[in-house]
């Protein structure tokens, strides 16, 4: 057998550890590879978090890893991940800022046998993509309706119909449709029966995106519909898809005097379960988020790469509803769940995600 330099070296690292008396538990050095994890953003608290909970695991189950944040930069996170791709990881684990731009740069990944795993959002429009860790991104979207509706029906238990407005997350980001989606299923039913009805008109992903996520777009597009539409009207909630959003539109709210005297505050949902949107929460303003566990999506996206490098199989529990435009990218989805102030200690507090202290 032919040993390579650096694993001869690995194992005297490791004979030495082993053999000295003062260390503990003697402490073998492993070497199974480099990690390169490609995130968008550090603006929002649930990237960072995503990136802490991999390098954590990744570095416990003996791997090195290459985290980088892009800013939501487009050009940056390209050149982030071809600088990788440059260094040879033996895996890319991306959660892409715009899910249409990476083509070219997994096309050098693949010639370089780097596979890839999409993590969280989908890259489109490529064959190199081989697996996607993800949350059930259409039941987000339920989820986000069905506790705008049961709000509404707490809060304004006689009006009919209520009036809402709808705000999408960012078109370049394959989940925004689907979270879209999955809200619609739920509330366009009840706006045919007359029960909710939009006062803006403003429908479709194509008219209530929000490029990049962005909370100042969110409240901009909040006081526009405002001053628009509700001279004589009352607004009764707002599906908005992301906690970042959430807080931009409850200060479009505020300005105008909603959740004071007699305004009731509108149902805005949102998702991530940031901190500032869990304190809103309690505080009665924000109505509920989506909490998903950035641990968990960390854990299947180890497990995939375990399995990707050492040729087995990696764990999926779909392999139909993620077409990338090239090829259906098979997928393992875990379970989002609706919080509120009903169960937040219970799900974010008794998961050990955040302490009380953190939500004071
Ligand atoms: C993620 C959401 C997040 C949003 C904005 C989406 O792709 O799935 O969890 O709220 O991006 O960062």
């Amino acid at each position: 057998m032919k040993l390579t330099k650096r694993a001869l070296l690995t194992m005297a690292v490791a004979a030495t550890l082993l053999s000295t008396p003062f260390l503990g538990t003697p402490v073998v050095a492993q070497d199974k590879g480099t990690i390169g994890i490609s995130m968008p953003t550090k603006s929002s608290a649930r990237w960072i978090s995503d990136g802490e909970s991999m390098v954590k695991q990744f570095t416990e189950a003996g791997y090195a890893t290459d985290l980088q944040y892009a800013e939501d930069d487009i050009p940056n996170q390209l050149a982030q991940i071809e600088n990788m791709i440059t260094k040879g990881v033996n895996v890319l684990v991306i959660a892409a800022i715009d899910g249409t731009t990476l083509s070219n740069a997994l096309e050098n990944a693949a010639a370089s046998g780097i596979k890839v795993i999409a993590y969280d959002r989908l890259i489109r429009d490529s064959g190199n993509v081989d697996y996607y860790a993800t949350f059930d991104n259409f039941k987000v979207g339920v989820q986000q309706a069905e506790s705008l509706v049961k709000g509404m029906k707490e809060r304004f238990p006689d009006v009919k119909p209520l009036n809402v407005e709808l705000f999408g997350g960012s078109p370049d980001d394959n989940n925004a449709f689907f979270f879209y989606n999955g809200a619609m299923s739920v509330l366009q039913p009840l706006i045919d029966a007359g029960e909710i009805t939009i006062p803006s008109g403003q429908m479709g992903m194509d008219v209530v995106g929000t490029l990049r996520w962005d909370g100042a777009v969110a409240q901009a597009r909040m006081d526009n519909l405002l001053s628009a539409n509700y001279g004589d009207k009352v607004l009764h909630g707002a599906l908005s898809p992301y906690d970042g959003l959430s807080i931009g539109i409850l200060s479009s709210l505020k300005g105008v005097g909603y959740g004071s005297g007699d305004l009731a505050m509108p149902i805005v949902t949102g998702q991530d379960a940031e901190i500032p949107s869990v304190k809103s929460m309690i505080a009665g303003e924000q109505y509920s988020t989506v909490f998903k566990d950035t641990r968990e999506l960390a854990r299947v996206t180890v497990g995939m790469v375990e399995a990707l490098l050492t040729g087995s199989e990696p764990e999926i529990n779909d392999t139909t509803t993620y077409d990338n435009g090239v090829k259906v990218v098979p997928s393992y989805l875990l379970e989002p769940v609706s919080v509120d102030v009903t169960n937040y200690e219970e799900i974010l507090v008794g998961s050990g995600y955040y302490t009380a202290d953190q939500l004071k």
